[in-house]
């Protein structure tokens, strides 16, 4: 039987998540439910220094509301935990000092001062290699220039010192990514990272395939920036003894700035205006304030459906797909090579496109709250008139209550550009007679109302388009809308005639 598919997403908590790591966690997500496997939420917390207060919670808000929750993570367990790494130091340690009795890695004691020095020999020098590792490891103070005794004297007296990984000379590490396909790295190439820190905690590659190990990870898929750390992972698994469990690599492709090259940033999103978290973000430590997806009105049915096509090809032509539908069809294999460029229009059409399928009477309930927090109230059935009205037209869920507020509030200013072209004192008598025929029955029945304002244009003898666009003005401010008859039908007469009385008196 196959091995029953586990995947992780193992995000650091040091700031707000970016939209590409929500892209992650969705396809470890769509990968794991396509699988019938798990998909493991794990908290990378090891470096103390870049920790940011709230970033944890913000991860799991973020999950939440994307609808991509964990089947285990630190808030609920599960058989593998704990889930945060700063409650695991003592199994990393552990593997650590494996490693060093096994002489695969050993202990070092070199200040900062040192190894400062021994980069400035290194440059002054032009050695191909600038780096603590095969070569120079020789010339510096760890456990394999020392004597056992005086190692043993250092450790036991409390000196500082690290662990690190004693690469092996002269062997090749092949990494075999389902995405990149065939990457083969010499270990001369690699340096001796640092496994096991000053202050305990473990550096992030210690800690990550530790974990990946234990949690039995069977699929690490993860953002491109990775992949030149995936040769030291495999390097690791192999001194480790766990070979025979490597679980199989797949990066990425990054997410590229909307002009096309270079890694996307939040500079990028800056400059154009868009948002790059998925939810608001406020940096405890600078107070800064960033927009967020959902803030701004985007669905997450929406978003996952646009992420999820970024950078995996469905392999039809098709573009919307509920969650079923990605779970059903989602793989590995078809996913992208190349970096794939961020495109907000596409967003906010996949968002229009889920706004035109919810249901109106959820589209009115999000309207008539817009309205109360503009200290409005709006009638039910009003309401799903309104929204009925925009449905169509809306792109954002804000754009209900811009693009719907005059159904509510008469328009207190109007557009000067279609008054100067549109508005005039003929335009004016024409709506005044229009006014003068209406009633409640009338304004019900759209094709009513627009016979009678064709007859009163035609009496002064005018083309009903020529009075149409100052009808349009005097009722909502603008010139441009849903259709015009629906518009009187959900103002009323009365509040039809008012706003023409009105537009009259400030127009002309
Ligand atoms: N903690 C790493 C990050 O923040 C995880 C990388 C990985 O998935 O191995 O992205």
């Amino acid at each position: 039987m196959a091995k029953q598919v586990r995947v992780r997403f193992a995000p650091s908590p040091t700031g707000g998540l970016h939209i590409g790591g929500l892209r992650t966690a969705l396809y470890n997500y769509l990968f794991a439910r396509h699988q019938g496997g798990s998909f493991v939420l794990r908290i990378e917390d090891t470096d103390q220094a870049r920790k940011v207060a709230g970033a944890e919670d913000y991860i799991r808000e973020t999950l939440d509301w994307a609808g991509i929750s964990p089947d285990e993570s630190p808030w609920q367990g599960g058989d593998y935990g704990p889930y945060r790494q700063s409650e695991r130091l003592d199994i990393y340690r552990q593997y650590a000092e494996q490693l060093v009795a096994a002489g695969h890695a050993y202990y070092a004691f070199d200040t900062p001062e040192e190894l400062q020095a021994m980069r400035e020999r290194l440059q002054a020098a032009k050695a191909a290699q600038q780096q603590y590792g095969i070569v120079t490891r020789e010339q510096m103070t760890n456990s394999l220039t020392l004597s056992e005794a005086e190692t043993r004297q250092r450790l036991q007296s409390g000196e500082p010192f690290v662990i690190r990984l004693k690469v092996p000379a002269g062997r090749t590490v092949v990494v075999e990514d389902v995405i990149r396909g065939h990457v083969e790295v010499a270990t001369e190439q690699i340096d001796d990272k640092v496994l096991l820190k000053s202050d305990g905690y473990p550096t992030y590659h210690l800690a990550n395939v530790v974990d990946d190990h234990l949690m039995q990870v069977t699929h690490v898929i993860r953002g491109e920036e990775w992949l030149p750390s995936a040769p030291l992972h495999v390097l690791l698994y192999q001194l480790l003894g766990w070979e025979d469990t490597m679980p199989v690599f797949a990066h990425l492709p990054l997410l590229l700035k909307p002009e096309g090259s270079g890694k996307l940033s939040k500079r990028d999103a800056d400059k154009h205006g868009f948002p790059i978290f998925p939810l608001a973000w406020t940096d405890p430590r600078t107070g800064e304030e960033a927009a967020g997806f959902r803030e701004q009105g985007y669905l997450p049915e929406a978003v996952v459906n646009f992420l999820a096509l970024l950078g995996w090809n469905p392999g039809t032509d098709e573009e919307l797909f509920d969650r079923q539908r990605l779970i059903e069809l989602f793989d590995l294999q078809r996913i992208n090579k190349s970096g794939v460029k961020f495109d907000i229009e596409k967003a906010r059409w996949f968002n229009q496109q889920y706004l035109k399928n919810t249901p109106v009477t959820t589209l009115a309930d999000w309207f008539t709250e817009q309205a109360d927090r503009h200290g409005v109230t709006c009638a039910p059935d009003k309401a799903v008139a309104i929204a009925e009205a925009l449905r169509e037209r809306i792109t954002l869920v804000p754009d209900l209550w811009q693009q719907g507020a005059f159904f509510l509030v008469a328009p207190d200013s109007y557009d000067e550009k279609v008054a100067r072209k549109k508005w005039s004192t003929e335009v004016a008598t024409v709506l005044q007679d229009f006014a003068n025929r209406l009633n409640e029955e009338l304004v019900q029945d759209g094709e009513a109302t627009k016979q009678a304002l064709w007859e009163t244009a035609q009496t002064h003898g005018m083309g009903i388009g020529k009075v149409m666009p100052g009808l349009r003005l005097a009722l909502t401010g603008s010139g441009g809308g849903p259709d015009l008859m629906t518009i009187i039908a959900i103002l009323g007469a009365e509040e039809t005639r008012q706003r023409i009385a009105r537009a009259i008196e400030r127009l002309s």
